[in-house]
């Protein structure tokens, strides 16, 4: 049996129940996405309810992470499927604020992001992290929870968070959960609804590159170029062309790597059609 969560748009109201159930002695856990839920969303919450006595997941399309030229507006919108998916996992409360209750007339004061933003996602979305760190500080405010779980999926984004709560001490934990991918190694995106058939297929070219650098890895190759090189030609080869980066960095700061000599991880930022789509896998030497 499963029932619905319950959902609540008010800030005033969630930080009250936040509260009275820490008062209580409750753990809180907070999962904070953008709808369009999938099993890897669904895996956050499966941890938050493990580890916490409240799961409160939130439901916001955050307006100032996207560009003008991104897909805001057509971005999938499922809030009734995300309820019953989130009742199949006993998720306890749903936080499902307007635009307007986060970003109220005379909205003016951002995050401004830290440094490991910069690279990378920061270069080809310069407005991205600055919404997202802005968007998340509030969210922890709204729900002050004890511990916050993202995803492995956007591996920046994680590095940005646990550096921004480090950074404004901000007092809740970071639990980094691994990416969830489909049978065939796609990993689950909320913008996969978005590939044509064809498109699907050719994603696949993603995990299959980053497989290829592991392979490599386990053959002993080390230099960086080499292994960004074929990550690239396996892309290229499944006729995708809008390759943003393909990049070895080292795992905290994100800086680009020579050689894989220490903890890294590979990036991967491409368009498949008119999807852009990214992955990443651990790799150690
Ligand atoms: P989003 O709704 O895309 O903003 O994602 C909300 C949270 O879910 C973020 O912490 C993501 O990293 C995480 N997430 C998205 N896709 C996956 C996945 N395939 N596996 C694990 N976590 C994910």
């Amino acid at each position: 049996m499963s029932s619905r969560p319950i959902v609540i748009e008010s800030i005033s109201a969630m930080q009250r129940l936040v509260r009275e159930a820490q008062r209580k002695g409750e753990r809180v856990g907070l999962v904070p996405t953008m709808g369009a839920l999938h099993a890897g969303h669904l895996s956050l919450v499966q941890t938050a309810k493990q580890q916490c006595e409240l799961a409160i997941t939130t439901i916001f399309v955050n307006p100032t992470q996207f560009a003008p030229h991104e897909d805001l507006a057509k971005y999938p919108r499922t809030l009734a499927a995300d309820l019953e998916l989130l009742a199949t996992e006993r998720c306890d409360y749903v936080f499902v604020p307007t635009p307007d209750t986060m970003y109220p007339p005379g909205f003016s004061t951002y995050v401004d992001p830290p440094a490991v933003a910069q690279p990378w996602e920061g270069v080809c979305r310069p407005v991205h992290f600055r919404g997202v760190t802005t968007v998340v500080q509030k969210l922890f405010g709204i729900i002050p929870a004890d511990v916050a779980f993202f995803g492995q999926k956007d591996f920046q984004q994680a590095a940005v968070i646990r550096r921004m709560v480090a950074d404004l001490n901000t007092p809740i934990e970071i639990v980094v959960c691994p990416t969830v991918r489909e049978a065939d190694g796609l990993a689950m995106s909320s913008r996969n609804r978005y590939l044509s058939a064809a498109e699907r297929e050719q994603a696949l070219a993603l995990s299959r590159a980053l497989h290829r650098a592991e392979l490599l890895r386990n053959q002993g190759e080390r230099n960086a170029t080499k292994l960004i090189d074929e990550m690239k030609s396996v892309l290229t080869a499944a006729g995708i062309t809008r390759i943003e980066y393909v990049t070895l960095a080292d795992r905290d700061s994100l800086a680009e790597l020579t050689e894989l000599d220490r903890p890294a991880v590979v990036l991967i930022a491409c368009f498949v059609g008119s999807t852009r789509l990214i992955d990443n896998l651990l790799l150690s030497p």
